[in-house]
């Protein structure tokens, strides 16, 4: 009797672990593949364009390759995945299904119901796709307590051995080199243009079709992402010698007309499984032993990839479903309508949001320390942030999205994932910037009309929310400023942010 292997779209490794593990069992011919293309998945946010180029042509291109080794592949564009499974039951006869375990908490559950709702027998191995389900390196942690980036972080070091030394120590005695890191970009430091792909007939009729969809962020137009597993590690390849050298020194700053700059844009590979995350820190790990990068630009990758992305994944896998409605200051505004066209007065966040719409891409410090931060200070609803996010990004996906917004973005779950919110005035973007030099705001005006938004909103915050603040240690010193605001410019700071929040929603 044919077997059935699903193939989830954000899961297309090569080798897939289900297929991988039926080789010795079962012959390819007995085995049919099972992909399926959700149109009532992709409605269900106006998902960015590209993003759903990206995973739809992966896709199609996986496909092929698995075609092309031997294997049968049912392909099927469809509206509903119940649907989809049940008829291609029928039509081939299986009674057995194996996949890998979802990402998602939702798509976990749908994989679990398979067997009440279509009477198919299912076998789900687990996910592979992170680091921290093969190993975790802190299985007893007790429901409530406190974990942090950096526990997580050294266990997944120490266990994979990356930068370790023949003492179990880390390569170069320090864990981390964040004093040599977060610089400002030096005025004459211009960076590598990113290695881009032409895209193929196939990727060209999937823009075609994408472009058709009702509800979309963005456009098909310009794609130039890479859609095969090759492609991808040329991808690498480029971040690598391009720019992993100046990763650590210069991953805060900020370019209005560099959107990457040193970054790697490599995430939206990673989630989708064109690339996994050892094969990527290990490439990066041998830069630093072959004298090609500097130590403290390669552990700032590595800790990226196996400290951040798998502390967000295993507290995504902790904290969901709760974490998804948490809001902890009770912000309850409207986002601006800004956020979907881009045209406000304020520079820094019109040109990261004109770019996030036209490339589905901004990196770290653009989303945290711009984009969060500014719906942080103004008190933006949690979920419409999260839902933007969703929306406009190319590498979002629930896993990732709901720890980052909820809870560094916005620390709206009180601080289980970050330490302290992130929040920040124009002094900070002015530093880490070119912005402000071109922004018909006042950086340096705190209350006025011409002064920064980001100035006002920053300091009503703190006005507002000084007690909750208080209980955090580390936003001390920031508090330890208001006591330079008399009563007058205290109460000028909260009528202009008021007024400010107001206008927003016109
Ligand atoms: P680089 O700066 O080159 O970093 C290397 C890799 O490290 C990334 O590719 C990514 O896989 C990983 N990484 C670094 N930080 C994080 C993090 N906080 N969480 C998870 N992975 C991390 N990342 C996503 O993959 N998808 C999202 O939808 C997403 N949404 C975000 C929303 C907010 C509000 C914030 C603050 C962060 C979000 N991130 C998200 C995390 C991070 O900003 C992106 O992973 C990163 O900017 C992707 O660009 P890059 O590949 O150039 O990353
Ligand atoms: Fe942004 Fe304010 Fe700087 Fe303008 S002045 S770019 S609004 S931080």
């Amino acid at each position: 009797m044919p077997l059935t292997v699903w193939i989830l779209g954000d899961q297309i490794l090569s080798p897939h672990p289900a297929l991988q593990n039926l080789e010795t069992q079962t012959s390819r011919q007995e085995i049919i593949v099972l992909m399926i293309e959700s149109r009532s998945q992709a409605q269900r946010l106006p998902y960015h364009a590209k993003k759903l180029v990206l995973l739809y042509s992966a896709m199609r291109h996986y496909a092929e390759v698995l075609r092309a080794s031997g294997y049968r592949v049912d392909y099927r564009v469809a509206a509903n995945t119940f649907a989809v499974i049940s008829s291609h039951r029928q039509e081939y006869r299986t009674d057995r299904l194996v996949t890998m375990a979802a990402s998602s908490v939702r798509g976990r559950r749908f994989q679990n119901s398979l067997l009440s709702k279509l009477g198919i027998e299912t076998h789900i191995i687990p996910n592979t796709q992170f680091l921290s389900t093969i190993y975790d390196p802190l299985p007893d942690v007790a429901p409530g307590q406190a974990v942090r980036q950096e526990q997580l972080y050294r266990g997944m070091r120490q266990h994979f051995k990356l930068l370790i030394d023949d003492q179990g120590q880390p390569v170069g005695g320090t864990w981390n080199y964040d004093q040599k890191n977060r610089q400002a970009l030096p005025k004459n430091l211009t960076s590598p243009k990113v290695i881009h792909f032409e895209p193929d007939s196939l990727t060209k009729q999937v823009m075609e079709e994408v472009d058709q969809f009702d509800r979309l962020t963005g456009s098909a137009e310009g794609f130039d992402l890479a859609v095969t597993h090759e492609s991808a590690l040329r991808a690498v390849d480029d971040f690598l010698t391009q720019r992993l050298p100046y990763f650590g020194t210069y991953e805060d700053a900020m370019r209005q007309r560099a959107p990457v700059l040193f970054h790697s844009k490599l995430a939206a590979y990673l989630n989708i499984g064109l690339l996994t995350p050892l094969e990527l820190v290990q490439a990066a790990e041998r830069c630093f032993y072959d004298g090609k990068a500097g130590i403290n630009n390669v552990e700032g990758f590595i800790r990226q990839v196996i400290g951040w992305r798998e502390y967000m994944y295993w507290q995504y896998c902790r904290l969901m479903p709760g974490l998804a409605a948490e809001n902890y200051w009770g912000s309850a505004n409207a986002l601006p309508t800004f956020f979907w066209h881009g045209r406000t007065r304020m520079n820094c966040l019109r040109q990261v949001i004109q770019r996030v719409l036209d490339l589905g891409y901004a990196h770290h410090i653009e989303r945290l320390m711009l984009l969060s931060n500014f719906c942080l200070l103004a008190e933006i609803h949690p979920d419409q942030v999260y839902e933007w996010f969703s929306s406009a990004f190319i590498d979002a996906y629930e896993w990732v999205m709901a720890p980052n917004v909820y809870g560094m973005g916005l620390y709206a779950d009180g601080g289980q994932i970050a330490s302290k919110p992130y929040i920040a005035s124009a002094n900070y973007i002015n530093k880490m910037s070119d912005y402000c030099q071109t922004c018909s705001f006042d950086k340096n005006q705190r209350t006025g009309e011409n002064a920064c938004p980001f100035n006002f909103l920053y300091w009503n915050f703190l006005l507002k929310h000084q007690d909750k603040l208080r209980k955090n240690y580390r936003m001390a010193r920031m508090l330890h400023n208001l006591k330079f605001l008399d009563d007058q410019e205290k109460g000028a700071v909260q009528d202009q942010a008021q007024q400010f929040i107001e206008d927003l929603e016109k």
